[in-house]
């Protein structure tokens, strides 16, 4: 075995796919399956990894080097300390509003943990179910520990929500108080090697016995990383809200500003309420296909639309008042979404220069990623409005977090890419 290969594990919302990446970065092989049950069930999490790494050919299975995974942030599974479940995962978007009371003694109200929608949340309606003595573990961090048989770590993206603190790098003072401190995982950074690969799960999925586990992140990033972004390169993911990202030196403070941390480099962003949400609410994808193929980016629309889903914006623009415009409404579909399709990229301009006045240098080209990525004429009329070049790029999380994996076994694979490295890649 050369043991060059990356392996990729994405936990989605429907299913897992698997990608594997050679010595260059190059996407050599991806599979995919569906949770037979659903996201709920921990076996069917393990089922789909088993049957999907037995089925890679054995030239590339034998030659991994790293395997790194990534699952739905906040999906929070309690189990045994031999990672054995208690029950079924709360999935992410399960929310517990009978928390609420100890959430704010806990947490203060401005920290991500406090929703009742939080993985805190979570954990705390499975604490009163099981007992403090459990451990509880996000998707992807279950998965690491059954690879590695060990279950104490936690990567550091995937436990935010449970209120882990990327800048102090602690768990809220107050958590040091109560009976299930110990029921937390051990926080590591995203991109570390954990281990190798537990004796016999390397028997039984036909994996290398040196394979490196590397702790990975959430699905959201492990969906940026495929962007192989480069120091000047902006990322827009234009998915149901459009969002900004961009690598920087360390973190950057605003409202509706995100910072991650992601093998070693800071992740930047900003989101705005704006997005593909209002698209779908006025067309469904089949028709924005076709109108879009009526609409010419080379000219302006000459209507001033702004495509928020409702009034309240965060950012680029600060303000809970802030009104949508989605008139005057011309009688020409493919007109108006001409518009709507301008509307956003202004935005997406205005969030670019907002994240420069904040200390984002601004980029140099933009790649863009989610469902309006595939939209050819949209991308050339942000190009034009951007003033810059802008890019498309397709391939699954599955592809991003394997860089995590491959970063490991070659660290000249560093994982802001050179402008060459992206290049190639795109
Ligand atoms: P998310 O994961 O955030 O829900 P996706 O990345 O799957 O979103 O993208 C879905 C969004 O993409 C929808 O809001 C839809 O309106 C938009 N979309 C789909 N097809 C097109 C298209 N051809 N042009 C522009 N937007 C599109």
């Amino acid at each position: 075995p050369n043991s060059s290969l990356a392996l990729g594990i994405d936990l989605g919302t429907s299913g897992v796919r698997l990608a594997v990446l050679n010595e260059h970065g190059k996407l050599i092989h991806t599979s995919k399956t569906d949770y037979p049950k659903g996201l709920e069930s921990p076996e069917d999490w393990k089922t789909c990894c088993t049957e999907l790494i037995r089925a890679l050919p054995s030239s590339l299975r034998q030659n991994l080097g790293a395997v790194a995974i990534d699952g739905t942030s906040g999906t929070l599974l309690a189990c045994d300390r031999s990672g054995k479940p208690l029950d079924t995962a709360l999935p992410y978007h399960l929310s517990c509003p009978e928390q609420r009371p100890s959430l704010i003694s806990l947490v203060s109200h401005e920290e991500p943990a406090s929703s009742v929608s939080s993985s805190l949340a979570r954990a705390l309606r499975l604490i009163s179910t099981h007992g403090p003595s459990v451990l509880l573990r996000h998707q992807a961090d279950w998965i690491s520990g059954w690879l590695l048989d060990n279950w104490c770590w936690g990567e550091e993206g995937n436990n935010l929500r449970l209120g882990w603190n990327l800048i102090d790098q602690a768990w809220p003072t107050s958590f040091a108080e109560t009976a299930w401190r110990a029921a937390l995982p051990e926080i590591v950074s995203s991109g570390k090697v954990l281990g190798t690969v537990a004796p016999e799960q390397s028997q039984s999925l036909g994996l290398p016995k040196q394979l490196l586990v590397v702790a990975g992140t959430t699905d959201a990033n492990a969906a940026v990383l495929t962007a192989n972004a480069g120091p000047d390169d902006g990322i827009t993911v234009l998915g149901s809200t459009l969002v900004l990202k961009r690598f920087t030196e360390g973190p950057i403070r605003g409202a509706g500003i995100t910072n991650h941390r992601v093998g070693g480099r800071w992740l930047c962003g900003g989101a705005s309420n704006a997005g593909g949400s209002v698209l779908r609410q006025l067309f469904s994808d089949t028709q924005l296909k076709e109108l879009s193929r009526q609409i010419n980016p080379e000219f302006n629309s000459g209507l001033m639309l702004r495509p928020l889903p409702g009034p309240g914006e965060r950012f680029p623009i600060d303000d809970p008042t802030l009104e949508p415009q989605l008139t005057p409404r011309p009688v020409s579909d493919s007109l108006y979404l001409h518009g709507l399709l301008e509307g956003l990229a202004h935005i997406e301009l205005q969030g670019w220069q907002r994240l420069k006045e904040l200390g984002a240098p601004p980029p140099k080209q933009v790649i863009s990623l989610g469902g309006g990525a595939r939209n050819p004429q949209w991308r050339r009329l942000r190009e034009r409005i951007l003033g810059i070049p802008v890019k498309t790029c397709t391939n699954p999380p599955a592809a991003g977090v394997a860089r995590l994996a491959l970063q490991a076994i070659s660290p000249q694979h560093n994982l802001v890419s050179t402008k060459q490295e992206a290049d190639h890649q795109l």
